[in-house]
């Protein structure tokens, strides 16, 4: 089930590019749909993980929704063929124009950050005479233990709603013609590799549902608990499928649906990180005081979480097989000390000409690339 490289098809592309198995896409969307068909969950794909359109329309094909945060991605969901319906619309900022895209496109849902979004998107429902179905995005307040740029569901986050808000809110909604009100949204962060933060989560939602329930509040169709599912960066041979069946479980067993109440997740890494790899050559090999480099023509523009998150992505050299192990640091070619991709790596000796391959870098790779320095953008191969 774990990669195996084409090499013989790398020759003649021009590096960097990404590589996306898509065997493993597939496998990793059958394991998805075995379990979530098993509990009666939903997915929507978080389309800012990556959206490659090849990528888009197989999972589109496998018959998941689309989570987008943007207007540009809610017109690229729609090019990929997600049904207006099957598409979700998250994010702290939306613009008046890409609340406008989205009502015109009759979008299945809104996800609400604050009083003053829900109110601009009741005024333009009125304006356009159609009705806005919105879902309130609630701060849980739960430490999902990750790197704090992408831990989310604290108070000192900018993302979601504080629940003391949220009884008027929803109230506003039912009095509203132009407001749907859907359910509740949470997501606590991204690349959360124990259970325990989910587990918390579920408590919370319990607890937060009965007290609605108390003030009178029943009508709540759907809960969605967002993403953020990690991977195992460090060996993606071994673990090249998340553990989704155990994760959905969790949910099963510890969340108190009510009658009729659907269940959504919106996942992103989990779905399509371990597919992909980033494909680089090594230019130089250049003997360091105490420091030996691979300079490869792959940087940060082509793939920024080392630089952005301290993230490491396993390195492999596919040409080096049967070589000698010796110590690297491997380095983009990027004007900016944070351009390395991994200090004191054991690889196969390293030679000039030689490809590397960054593992896990389906997620927040692609889509992430810049073109600092006036780089090209890095191409793809599926
Ligand atoms: C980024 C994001 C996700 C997906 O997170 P992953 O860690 O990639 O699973 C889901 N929901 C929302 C609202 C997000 O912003």
């Amino acid at each position: 089930m774990s990669t195996k490289f084409p090499i013989e098809r790398f020759g003649e592309a021009s590096t960097p590019f990404y590589y996306y198995d898509m065997e493993l896409l597939d496998q990793t969307l059958a394991k998805i749909k075995q379990s979530t068909s098993r509990y009666g969950f939903n997915v929507h794909y978080a389309m800012k993980a990556n959206a490659n359109p090849a990528i888009l329309r197989r999972i589109c094909e496998a018959g998941l929704g689309a989570d987008t945060v943007s207007g540009g991605e809610i017109a690229a969901a729609l090019k990929a063929g997600f049904k207006a319906q099957d598409i979700v619309f998250a994010g702290v900022g939306k613009t008046d124009a890409e609340i406008l895209l989205g009502l015109r496109e009759g979008i299945g849902c809104f996800n609400v950050e604050s009083v003053q979004e829900l109110e601009i998107i009741e005024q333009l429902a009125i304006e356009e005479g159609v009705t806005a179905r919105v879902a309130l995005r609630i701060n849980p307040n739960i430490d999902a233990h990750t790197h704090h740029y992408i831990t989310t569901g604290l108070e000192e986050n900018k993302f979601g709603l504080d629940m003391s808000v949220v009884p008027d809110m929803i109230r506003r909604c039912m009095q509203s013609q132009a407001l749907e009100f859907v359910g509740l949204h949470f997501h606590i962060g991204s690349q959360i590799t124990t259970l325990e933060p989910y587990r918390l989560l579920c408590e919370r939602i319990n607890a937060m549902q009965d007290d609605l329930e108390r003030q009178g509040v029943t009508s709540i169709k759907s809960i969605n608990v967002g993403g953020g599912l990690g991977i195992d960066y460090d060996d993606p041979d071994k673990h090249p499928i998340a553990d989704f069946e155990p994760y959905f479980a969790l949910f099963h067993d510890n969340l108190k649906l009510r009658d009729g109440q659907q269940l959504h997740f919106e996942l992103g890494r989990a779905v399509v990180a371990q597919c992909g790899s980033l494909i680089t050559r090594v230019i130089y090999v250049k003997e360091g005081i105490g420091k030996r480099f691979a300079i490869v023509d792959a940087g940060m523009t082509d793939l920024i979480r080392p630089a952005l998150y301290q993230a490491h992505h396993k390195i492999e050299n596919l040409t080096g097989n049967g070589r000698e192990l010796r110590q690297y640091d491997v380095v983009g070619p990027i004007c900016e000390s944070s351009d390395v991709f991994g200090h004191d790596e054991m690889l196969p000796e390293v030679r000039r000409g030689d490809l590397l391959a960054l593992r896990s870098a389906g997620a927040y790779g692609e889509v992430m690339a810049s073109r600092y320095n006036l780089r090209n953008l890095p191409g793809f191969m599926a």
